[in-house]
């Protein structure tokens, strides 16, 4: 059965584009850097709540590294020759020789932003940044059924009309527990903006057993401050990048595990968590363990590490935020009170059903998971026309793997997001919808 539309006619002239992209953080960075490689005929343009190009920026630590070999950058897999490689990068900044001499694979986050945002100021004219896309809806535009996004720019209400929408909205923040008041919890996520007006001394809750609460403990131990980490874990377990199975990342994987049935690739993902954020880069970890060493030597004592345990409420008082936790060892229940919670929790990804009419949200076919279900070229399963579709990439871990919230696959993973929209382009689809719309039910 196909569902009839709500539609709308618009009859305005305007831009119909071949792809609007919602965000422009990498990954549709990505996208647009193989949509000109691969296919310049197609029309683009990027809507980005950001007032300018930032990537991660409030976590952004001076001596943060990446996850990730910098051979994995947004086009290097896809085509090493292209002007946009981190090499031509260093190239560019005249520092590829000295970067050779670090000898290492892993840069500092803040170089690789520098290459994101070098790569991005090749885009300027088709972003529009300051821009928040709020409503995706389908209309009838001189008889072509389109996608209408509105947005709400630097000056007002915007709309445009699309035939595919790349939406790439990226992680948001998550605090798996109830927080009342304000002002004292942070997430990780915004910390550097958040530290500003703390006192360096303060004595810190961090919150979390990957890599992201480990960096923040070092930052803040690095600080002066006095931290007590709280971790559902026994301790911190290093991350896994050994090479075998650090062939989980690699593109071929993504054909394999698509096609894997549901019970197993989940199997297969509990089993390499380690490989994700979960895990803690083990040089961190160790110097991390040396630093607290060091301190107690020292008779200073400022590291708590509260293992097996996890936090059941924060609440605001006049003297700092009260922590309700749970010891699994010992399955008791106390309080604690720090002049500031750091909530290294994680994220989980922002939807574009969030965006969608209630007549888009039902074409798409949901997994009985309540995700929603894409193709192989990460496009949504929607009953719509053939010449239309929505890429959510980051949204199909379930599908496609653990590359999908990452960089790891994103040069590969964006040619084939072209291929799949240049193939749609070629159906003849003009007054099509029309027809199939007066078919239907
Ligand atoms: C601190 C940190 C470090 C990381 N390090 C690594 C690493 O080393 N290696 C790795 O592989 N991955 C890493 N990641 C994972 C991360 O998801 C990827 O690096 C990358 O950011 C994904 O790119 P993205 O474009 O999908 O999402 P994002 O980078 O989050 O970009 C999404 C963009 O969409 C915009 N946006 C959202 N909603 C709207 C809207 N409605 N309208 C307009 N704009 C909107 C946002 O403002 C944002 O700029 C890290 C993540 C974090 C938080």
């Amino acid at each position: 059965m196909i569902i009839k539309p709500s539609i709308r006619q618009t009859g305005a002239a305007s831009e119909v584009l071949d792809i609007l992209g919602v965000g422009f953080g990498p990954s549709n960075l990505a996208i647009a850097i193989a949509r000109q490689e691969m296919a310049p005929e197609l029309s683009t343009l990027f809507l980005e709540r950001r007032a300018t190009f930032g990537w991660h920026e409030l976590m952004l630590f001076d001596t943060a590294t990446m996850q990730v070999n910098f051979l994995k950058d947004l086009v290097s897999f896809r085509n090493p020759r292209s002007h946009f490689t981190f090499v031509n990068f260093l190239h560019n900044q005249e520092r590829l020789a000295s970067f050779t001499n670090l000898q290492t694979l892993f840069p500092r986050r803040t170089e690789f932003h520098q290459y994101l945002s070098w790569c991005a100021a090749h885009f300027d004219g088709r972003v529009r940044y300051g821009t928040t896309a709020t409503e995706i809806e389908t209309v009838l535009h001189n008889g072509e059924l389109l996608f209408r996004v509105s947005a709400e720019g630097p000056n007002g209400p915007e709309h445009h009309l699309a035939r595919n929408i790349s939406y790439c909205g990226g992680l948001r923040p998550r605090i798996p527990f109830p927080v009342a008041g304000e002002g004292r919890v942070s997430h990780g996520y915004n910390l550097l903006r958040d530290i500003e007006n703390h006192a360096p001394d303060s004595h810190y809750a961090v919150v979390g057993a990957g890599q992201s609460a480990a960096e923040i403990t070092e930052l803040l131990y690095q600080r002066g401050a006095r931290v007590t980490a709280i971790a559902s874990r026994f301790g911190y377990m290093p991350a896994d990048d050994s090479p075998f199975v650090n062939e989980i990342f690699d593109p071929e994987q993504v054909d394999v595990l698509f096609q894997t049935p549901d019970e197993m690739r989940s199997k297969i993902f509990e089993m390499h968590a380690a490989t994700n954020y979960s895990g803690v880069d083990l040089d961190l970890l160790k110097s991390l363990y040396a630093e607290w060493y060091h301190d107690k030597v020292c008779g200073k004592n400022r590291f708590d590490f509260k293992r097996m345990t996890r936090v059941i409420s924060a609440t605001h008082t006049d003297s700092g935020v009260c922590l309700e936790v749970e010891d699994g060892l010992k399955s008791t229940r106390s309080t604690l009170t720090v002049d500031h919670l750091i909530c290294a929790t994680g994220f989980e990804p922002r939807s574009v059903l969030d965006l969608f009419t209630e007549d888009l949200c039902r074409r798409v076919r949901m997994h009985e998971s309540g995700a929603p279900v894409f193709d192989r070229n990460y496009a949504l399963d929607m009953e719509l026309d053939p010449g239309l579709a929505v890429y959510a990439p980051h949204m199909s871990e379930r599908q496609h793997g653990l590359t999908a919230t990452l960089l790891s696959n994103m040069a590969v993973r964006s040619g084939e997001i072209v291929e799949s929209i240049v193939a749609r382009r070629a159906r003849p689809f003009t007054t099509r919808p029309e027809r199939e719309i007066a078919n239907a039910g």
